[in-house]
């Protein structure tokens, strides 16, 4: 198959010898588990238990709220503890609001309810199930992977997508859920090319990672539709616009849907979820997690019980073999640093990394030379020196002209810069502050069309006042005029009778 250019891109050592060699292995259940109500991109989850509840695995713990949600189920069976702020997996370190559950240890299902035949339902019905079971985008986005599916209704779709790129370094738990799944991820991405309707479906997987290529290949030998492809190993190639132009030339405009050029794009984890979901009518309840870094004992990769806290994941796995520089949640490039080893595994979390010093290499910034590595790194054509800049300056608007709201935060700039200013932190904290500022500016635009819409109101109930009281004394005045006019014809009356 033909594969097309981008521009920028880098070229980062990819470290997956670390992690990639190990099976998936099975972490047991912590003490408790901590189950947050967002863990995923749109409104969180909203509680349907109670406290001392008894739950089975598999439950339903907090039900989607609105189409841009997604419900969250009981990890295991057990006792409902509470609800209570936990720490979790966000730059801020602020906690969140979670479901605390004692496990009872017999790791007992609901009744599940499988589908011998997914093919044999409506592509709606496909995605009601898919958000029944909680799935989200799992190569780290965690977006309802049901609102992707039902993106059908809004354009006509012809491909689907898979992105098994896996472009971060050091992560390597899609690549081992192909080694060691392959069927399973292929009857699940073929499920959602049928809940799409689409008749194409293209699996690219990065060229390191020959074994998984190797799997989908044989898993993908009978069925014509699907085309597995190798590319080229090159960050950041997992990110979704960038994946469907190498894939199909087509070039997606900024700020705009791939859906609008008739591609659709899940994650190769996500189609895992999406097999276990339709076939044994399993909830999202858990998934694989790389361990790695030169820090960690034991790198290799783990299939983890959802809401454990990464510190309990960590032990389990043999804990530090040196004291980490640095932790992050994810990849280097794109992962953030954990703020707490409390925060439990979410759908999202892909890997947990502990960095030697000599991995983490944090240098101090440096003065811009304006050598433009960073405008060559960027593979969305942007100029992240005057970005930074302008948000240096406190120019944020200057910074979102310079293209600052098409940047995807790969991290490609400040990978190369030489003077080692960390770009990234400069465009995520102006992306917040404008967000901030935008959503200040909305507030007070709702504020002032209140206000202005309670005086329309208000003018109107007075000049309403004001002509029923002039009415009133309008028809009192007519009423008086008619009364004095029966009073002045009364004599005439009496004149009359009398006369009579
Ligand atoms: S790579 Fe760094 S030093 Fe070079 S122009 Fe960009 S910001 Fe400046
Ligand atoms: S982080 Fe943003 S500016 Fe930097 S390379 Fe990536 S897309 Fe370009």
């Amino acid at each position: 198959m033909k594969l097309f250019r981008i521009q920028g891109g880098v070229h980062p050592d990819d470290r997956k010898a670390l992690a990639a060699g190990e099976a998936i292995r099975d972490i047991p259940l912590p003490p408790f588990l901590h189950v947050p109500l967002q863990q995923h991109i749109g409104a969180a989850a909203r509680p349907v238990v109670k406290k001392g509840q008894k739950v089975r695995k598999g439950q339903l713990i907090a039900d989607a709220d609105g189409p841009i949600s997604a419900p969250v189920h009981a990890p295991t069976s057990g006792t409902v503890v509470g609800k209570k702020k936990h720490p979790a997996h966000h730059p801020s370190g602020l906690p969140v609001l979670s479901i605390l559950i004692e496990p009872d240890g017999e790791d007992r299902w609901i009744d599940l309810e499988p589908c011998a035949d997914p093919f044999a339902l409506p592509p709606a019905e496909v995605a009601k199930r898919v958000a029944g079971a909680g799935i989200v985008g799992m190569g780290g986005a965690t977006f309802p992977s049901a609102v992707k599916l039902n993106l059908r209704d809004r354009f006509e779709l012809d491909t689907l997508v898979i992105n098994a790129a896996e472009c971060e370094p050091y992560l390597t738990c899609d690549d081992r859920l192909m080694r060691e799944q392959a069927a399973a991820v292929l009857d699940g991405v073929r499920i959602m090319a049928h809940a799409l309707g689409v008749k194409k479906i293209i699996i690219g997987i990065e060229n390191n990672k020959p074994d998984a290529q190797r799997a989908m290949l044989q898993a993908a030998a009978e069925f014509e539709e699907v085309f597995v492809v190798g590319l080229p190993t090159r960050y950041p190639m997992g990110s979704e616009k960038h994946l469907v132009q190498v894939l199909t030339g087509k070039e997606t405009p900024a700020r705009s849907l791939t859906a609008e050029l008739g591609v659709v794009v899940h994650n190769v984890a996500t189609a895992f979820a999406v097999h276990e979901a339709l076939r044994h009518g399993k909830p999202l309840v858990s998934r694989v997690v790389t361990l790695s870094g030169e820090a960690m004992a034991r790198p290799g990769n783990y299939r983890v019980t959802l809401g454990t806290p990464v510190s309990f994941l960590l032990e389990q796995a043999g804990g530090f073999k040196m004291n980490p520089a640095r932790l992050i949640s994810g990849g280097p490039m794109m992962g953030q640093p954990l703020p707490e080893p409390r925060a439990p595994v979410i759908k999202g979390s892909n890997g947990i990394l502990a960095l030697s010093a000599a991995e983490a290499a944090d240098h101090p910034e440096q003065p811009c030379i304006r050598c433009a590595s960073c405008v060559s790194a960027c593979p969305c054509g942007l100029l992240p020196l005057e970005m930074a800049a302008h948000t240096r300056a406190g120019d944020l608007e200057g910074a979102a002209k310079a293209g600052l709201k098409d940047c995807i935060a790969c991290g490609s700039c400040a990978y190369v810069c030489p003077a080692h200013i960390p770009l990234v932190q400069y465009f995520n904290y102006a992306k917040g502050e404008l967000t901030t500022r935008e959503k200040t500016k909305l507030r007070q635009m709702e504020t002032k069309r209140l206000a202005e819409a309670r005086a329309a109101r208000m003018e109107k109930q007075k000049a309403a006042k004001k002509a029923a009281m002039a009415a009133r004394k309008k028809a009192q005045a007519e009423k008086k005029k008619r009364e004095a006019e029966a009073k002045a014809a009364e004599p005439d009356n009496a004149q009359a009778e009398a006369e009579a």
